[in-house]
């Protein structure tokens, strides 16, 4: 176990991945009755991920949104990569300022705040923060010396999964008499934010939610301010295996920023990325525990058959909806099981669902998955699992979290390194062909370990 800015994680050997960590524990696991659900955490592919922001949307500094994974290895990780932070709350902000993160760095995104977390904010230096209401001006004015605040406008989130606009963001309208507001009250507004909301299905929402901002930017200006900063929220993807690419999203966001605000504006560009960073460096491993095996009534006569194909199963698993799996009710995730023991070619599937562990009927994972025929203490295996997971997850019932195992190459960590010290601007520039670092990037990717990683990818 290796503790770099205190957190912790383990070196992998060379030419080893995530996966293999799974497959150690999983095999370790075997002679012991101790089959408890885990987690094999990869801080390599958050770095992956920095890397792909900064060649993606290199006008964008990433502030990483803090309540989607609040690890203290993901925030240390993004801290020591220079990344900013949006926090929501005052054990957020302390958090981050534990592991050394500077307040300007910080943006206390939540456009409704508690008083005495704002005095917090004031107190520890944290300025930058949102807002999207008179009473949260009058707030502020009176609990913080020196805020420099944000306006977050409402964006037209139809096209999204998990909406936020219902709960923030001003109109248009309003924004104006806000900015008016703000003014007699002799507050800072130093820009504008806006979140599209989770699981965009449209690009569009991101550029008209630009050139909107654009229009705040504009009436600021006829009032006397001169903002500087556009944060343009998150909902950026964290898998490739969502609708929308984080490229396709990407492909719209650049021309509408050099279009509303170009390079040359003095607008800084920042973003609230969230489970585009922590999504895919997670996977579970669940166990199952209990099984049940089902007859369908069956309706008129195949004698061939063996019967198999009128058969459901129910496997039931050491964590649920209460635990990692609140995704699937807060954020309306899918989630998709692997089953750990590779079938074989000619192997039965059966209809199949997928239980908690609770006592209650609402701990279902999956209703309906096709997988081959396993017994208790076999193990199922869940991909992008880093994003709202562990984060809101309870121990209801007395089912405990998961462990997390945090893992690192050694060539990411190398170059985790090389961009605390250089920054990332001069890693970015270097990156160019024929400029390369040592161990980081070649090209357009990362290329982690030089050899190829031990396991098949199932
Ligand atoms: C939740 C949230 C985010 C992060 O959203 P993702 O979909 O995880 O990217 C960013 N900004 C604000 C204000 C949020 O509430």
């Amino acid at each position: 176990m290796t503790s770099f800015n205190d957190f912790e994680f383990t070196f992998l050997e060379e030419g080893f991945c995530a996966r293999d960590i799974v497959e150690q524990k999983i095999n370790e696991s075997t002679s012991s009755d101790d089959k408890d659900a885990f987690y094999v955490a990869d801080l390599g592919d958050v770095l992956k991920k920095h890397l792909r922001w900064a060649r993606t949307l290199p006008r964008v500094t990433p502030f990483y949104a803090v309540k989607c994974n609040d690890s203290r290895a993901v925030v240390g990780t993004l801290a020591t990569l220079g990344a900013g932070f949006d926090c929501a709350s005052k054990t957020e902000i302390q958090l981050v300022q534990s592991l050394g993160v500077e307040p300007s760095r910080i943006i206390y995104a939540n456009p409704c705040k508690q008083v005495s977390q704002i005095k917090y904010a004031s107190a520890h230096g944290v300025q930058m923060m949102t807002f999207d209401s008179e009473v949260e001006l009058m707030k502020v004015a009176r609990s913080h010396d020196n805020a420099k605040l944000v306006l977050r406008i409402a964006t037209d989130d139809s096209k999204a999964v998990c909406r936020l606009s219902v709960k923030f963001g001003a109109t248009l309208k309003s924004s104006r008499l806000l900015l008016e507001r703000a003014q007699e009250l002799g507050l800072d507004i130093i820009g504008v934010s806006f979140h599209v909301g989770s699981g965009c299905t449209d690009p569009q929402t991101y550029a008209q939610a630009i050139a909107d901002a654009r229009y705040v930017f504009d009436m600021g200006a006829e009032l006397g301010y001169s903002m500087t900063l556009l944060d343009i929220g998150g909902g950026f993807p964290g898998s490739d295996d969502s609708k929308l690419k984080f490229e396709e999203i990407t492909a719209v966001i650049n021309p509408a920023l050099d279009k509303y605000f170009p390079a040359d504006c003095g607008v800084r560009i920042i973003a609230e990325p969230g489970r585009f960073y922590v999504a895919s460096a997670y996977t579970l491993a669940v166990n199952i525990i209990a099984k049940k095996v089902n007859m369908k009534e069956q309706s008129g006569s195949d004698d061939e058959d063996d019967g198999a194909s009128d058969r459901t199963l129910m496997y039931y698993v050491n964590d649920g909806v209460y635990g990692s799996f609140n995704c699937i009710l807060f954020d309306h995730a899918h989630v998709t099981p692997i089953v750990h023991k590779k079938p074989k070619p000619d192997e039965r599937i059966y209809p199949c669902s997928i239980w908690g562990p609770t006592c209650d009927g609402l701990d279902r994972i999956v209703e309906l998955c096709t997988l081959p025929d396993r017994q208790v203490g076999d193990w199922l295996l869940f991909e992008n699992m880093g994003a709202y997971t562990v984060a809101a997850s309870s121990t209801f019932n007395g089912f405990q979290k998961p462990d997390i195992h945090y893992v690192m190459s050694r060539s990411a960590w190398q170059c985790m390194q090389q961009i605390h010290v250089q920054g990332m601007p001069a890693l970015v520039e270097e990156q160019s062909p024929g400029n390369m670092p040592g161990h980081c990037g070649r090209g357009s990717t990362l290329e982690l370990p030089a050899k190829p990683c031990a396991t098949r990818v199932l």
